[in-house]
């Protein structure tokens, strides 16, 4: 019996794709098989303890070994805790759902804030759902598309891996009339009617946004074995809780989950699906996948928010929540008390936590040295040591910042290669925040106080 997999990802937000560029040149937490950080590798440098760390609840999370616990990842600014947890995210099997969100985004949105945390948290539990289906004759196939397809764009290349050329290629025009009349997206696994070209979306894989990109214009079809094409075939859909809520809870179904307009759900509607999904966990027809859900800046939440997560954190179906902090002792949100990052003590007293420190010269060097390469600039080696030695003494985001600042520069004067004018140039162009304060100190009285 062939067995299809379908899977949704999660990792769908804006705020997402902006953290995939500041972080895109980190592919995984750049461990061996026995789970040791090497000093540079998959993009990560140095942090190698708090890199080990990672790396084992890493492999917790996809043994599927725990839920419903925190961890803290806790450390002076700058000093990849994002990036650690864009590692994790990477090295996730495709079915692990991971969820990131910033702790503002709860205030932003048009939820609640405890709406909107449990989305988080329901985004975050993946539920692998088993059926055998009759699909109607015809391949079934993986299919792979560019973004710009689904702005409605009828055109674009198709190339296609197949035994059945001829077919598909007879169906071509109206697979893509289908395509986008269904949203189609990047990632998304259909199957296809041989006879009328139809094709129907059954889940998305969690193929990452950085792959997307990766794809260039083509849609790609991936054929099944001949052997495997039988009317009879198990289906396996890995989907979140959300997206069930979703699904179940308005009018247009699958639709609303395109639109984001997802709105607040009636906790009647998620009551119902907890018991199903308990049910078909009962009768073998479904596993409960536990993801993860990351929270930066957790220090952004208030007390209302914490006490959320505590309870969350206890329920049947609930995710590993990393938090992370640059937080030291200071002020928990909605009270009058401090405690340590931010966090109230019961809270804290959950997490395990996780240290990140700051960067000796040689690991500045370095991953400036990937970003400048992650972003097609090329510095000279001059350049490079000057805007490490920015680094060290302001921050190493700053530094970071710089680089393409430079590139324009450079590029102003018609070279292709950073030299070291063009930094001292961005660097008096550009204010660190601690030049920033000494300005305002300076023309205090030119501003509003
Ligand atoms: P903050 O507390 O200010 O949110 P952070 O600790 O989350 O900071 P990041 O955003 O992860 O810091 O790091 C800043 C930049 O440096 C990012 O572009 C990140 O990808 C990169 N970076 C940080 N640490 C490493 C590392 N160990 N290896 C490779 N790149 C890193």
């Amino acid at each position: 019996m062939a067995t299809i997999t379908t899977s949704i990802n999660q990792a769908d937000s804006l705020n997402t794709f902006s953290l995939i560029a500041t972080h895109s040149h980190i592919t995984g937490l750049g461990l061996d098989d026995h789970l040791q950080p090497r000093e540079s590798s998959q993009g990560m440098v140095g942090q190698l303890k708090a890199r080990k760390a990672a790396g084992i609840i890493l492999k917790m999370v996809q043994e599927g070994k725990i839920a419903g616990r925190a961890v803290l990842i806790a450390g002076p600014p700058s000093t990849g805790k994002t990036a650690i947890a864009m590692g994790m995210s990477q090295s996730l099997g495709s079915e692990v759902p991971f969820t990131a969100i910033s702790a503002s985004e709860i205030y932003s949105l048009e939820l609640s804030k405890t709406e909107a945390l449990t989305q988080a948290f329901r985004k975050s539990i993946g539920v692998k759902i088993k059926e055998e289906t009759d699909l109607i004759e015809g391949e079934v196939v993986e299919i792979q598309i560019d973004r710009s397809l689904t702005g409605g764009h009828k055109q674009g290349k198709i190339t296609m891996k197949t035994t059945d050329m001829e077919t598909i290629y007879e169906l071509g025009s109206k697979m893509i009339e289908s395509l986008t009349k269904e949203k189609v997206m990047a990632g998304d696994i259909v199957s296809i009617d041989r006879s009328s070209g139809k094709i129907t979306k059954l889940g998305r894989s969690y193929t990452r946004a950085r792959d997307y990109d990766a794809m260039g214009p083509d849609v790609k079809f991936v054929q099944c074995p001949e052997g495997e094409l039988q009317k009879r075939t198990e289906v396996v859909h890995t989907v979140s809780l959300h997206e069930i809520d979703v699904i179940n809870s308005r009018s247009q179904g699958f639709l609303a989950l395109f639109s984001g307009d997802t709105g607040e759900i009636g906790p009647d509607v998620r009551d119902q699906i907890n018991i199903k999904v308990a049910e078909w966990k009962e009768e073998g027809k479904a596993e409960i996948v536990p993801g993860v859900l990351f929270i930066d800046e957790v220090h952004m939440l208030d007390i209302e928010c914490f006490s959320f997560i505590n309870r969350a954190l206890e329920d049947e179906f609930a995710p590993i929540v990393i938090m992370a902090t640059n937080r030291g002792i200071s002020r928990t949100r909605g009270t009058n008390y401090k405690s340590p990052h931010g966090l109230p003590m019961d809270l804290l007293d959950r997490a395990i936590i996780i240290t990140t420190s700051n960067y000796n010269l040689n690991e500045i060097k370095q991953i400036l040295s990937i970003r400048a390469q992650e972003e097609e600039v090329t510095l000279q080696a001059d350049a490079l040591n000057l805007l490490t030695k920015i680094g060290s003494e302001t921050s190493l985001r700053y530094a970071s910042n710089l680089i393409s600042v430079c590139n324009q520069v450079a590029l102003k004067r018609k070279s292709e290669t950073v030299e070291i004018q063009d930094v001292k140039r961005s660097y008096k162009l550009f204010l660190d925040s601690e030049r920033s304060i000494q300005y305002l100190e300076e023309f205090s009285e030119q501003y509003i106080n």
